[in-house]
């Protein structure tokens, strides 16, 4: 238990004539703090260190150099010298902020040059931009679902995901991880009942590292009328020559959903779909209406990855081929995205593992519950272009020597 935190209950200097009674802790303060003790006690308790990155996946935290192998900036475009400069050059031209939501004046020329070059990328009509990837999930699902509607959704998808689910007030429905016989059976029992069905899967699991089998699930789909949402965050620039997961497998799925802040480095998401799709959620999705638009420097700078990664597919194919080099190493299965867990089980022993790693030079970050299921505390690599083969084999030399190895 960390000491620290059961003295804030009592040992506090008051703001003088903020609060009359600082001495004793309000009842607000009492639930915060017995909640901060139960997260204490089962190695739950999270804080937020200062990071910081550098190119080539360098990173600086508690004074020491590391090498990160917990970005999602897949193909090292963060960082890299053309995506700052073009970030820069929109920020000098036309300030830092978009001043106002994208339907009243927030909506720069940036976005529709943008938007037009990303829904061809995904070979769709047409591509929206949301403020983020979970603000694109928490406003799109609503659009298409409510309280008559039922979606299905796999046990491991996004928090986001589930978010929208709940927001929508539709009937929810969790099916199995991948478990295309539980889906099966669970639309062939609920879907008849409901007036629409949205099927709700990450195309890359971002724990697990895993894909989903999109063209089943898209079948299925088809045969009991529902319609697919597929949440690509971390297969955008990294599968299918960077196209994505539902590219790779040959699916096109009713709602394309991904992000800007994993593979384009910048910041932000977007749904791409049909043109009726994106304009119902130009005019519906509260999470796009009510929110600030987008600095269009992040804009200038997706805008710019996203032509690196359509003219370089050699820079996609990298982070799986060197997940492929680390799983070979250690003997893990074959990876099928640049994100590889390694499971620990119990939350302590993966921040022994973390801690250990750090000291070794390496910055690889525990995932604990309630992110993953319990007992599937984990460390989550995630690997990026901009590693060297040889920043690979020294990870998994450390891996052996400390006795991480499976
Ligand atoms: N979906 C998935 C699968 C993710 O991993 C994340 C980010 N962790 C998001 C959505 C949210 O995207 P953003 O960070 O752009 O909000």
């Amino acid at each position: 238990q960390n000491p620290a935190l059961s003295c804030h209950l009592v040992d506090r200097a008051p703001h003088a004539g903020y609060r009359p009674h600082m001495n004793q802790p309000s009842s607000i303060d009492t639930m915060a703090q017995e909640k901060l003790i139960a997260l204490q006690k089962a190695d739950l308790h999270r804080r937020l260190y200062p990071t910081e990155r550098r190119s080539g996946m360098a990173a600086k935290r508690d004074g020491a150099a590391l090498l990160s192998f917990s970005d999602n900036d897949y193909l090292g475009l963060s960082t890299h010298p053309s995506i700052i400069r073009a970030a820069t050059k929109a920020v000098e031209a036309y300030g830092a902020s978009a001043g106002a939501s994208r339907l009243v004046s927030g909506n720069h020329p940036l976005y529709d040059a943008f938007e037009t070059r990303l829904a061809a990328f995904k070979s769709c009509e047409a591509a929206l931009v949301f403020g983020s990837g979970y603000l694109a999930n928490i406003g799109t699902i609503p659009v298409f679902a409510g309280p008559q509607d039922v979606i299905f959704i796999d046990e491991l998808a996004h928090a986001c995901l589930f978010a929208g689910a709940q927001l929508s007030r539709a009937r929810v429905q969790c099916f199995a991880h991948n478990d295309m016989a539980h889906l099966g059976h669970l639309l062939a029992r609920h879907r008849h009942a409901h007036r629409h069905a949205l099927i709700l899967t990450d195309g890359v699991f971002s724990m697990d590292g895993d894909q989903a089998p999109l063209k089943n699930i898209h079948n299925l789909a088809k045969t009991h009328d529902a319609w697919l949402m597929v949440d690509d965050a971390h297969g955008l620039g990294v599968l299918g020559n960077g196209h994505g997961t539902a590219f790779s497998q040959g699916v096109q799925p009713d709602l394309m959903m991904g992000t800007l802040s994993k593979a384009l480095g910048s910041y932000g998401g977007y749904v791409a779909g049909s043109h009726a799709v994106v304009d119902l959620l130009r005019n519906r999705a509260r999470s796009l209406v009510y929110t600030t638009g987008l600095p269009p420097s992040a804009l200038a700078a997706a805008h710019a990855s996203l032509e690196i990664i359509s003219m370089d597919p050699e820079r996609c194919a990298r982070p799986l081929s060197l997940a492929r080099r680390f799983c070979q190493t250690l003997g893990l299965p074959a990876p099928q995205s640049a994100v590889v867990p390694l499971i620990i089980g119990s939350p302590q022993k993966a921040m022994d593992a973390q801690e250990k790693l750090q000291q070794a030079g390496f910055l690889v970050v525990a995932i604990r519950p309630p992110t993953v299921p319990e007992n599937t505390a984990r460390l989550r690599f995630s690997f990026s272009a901009t590693h060297q083969e040889k920043d690979v084999d020294r990870l998994c030399q450390s891996i052996k020597n400390l006795g991480l190895a499976p």
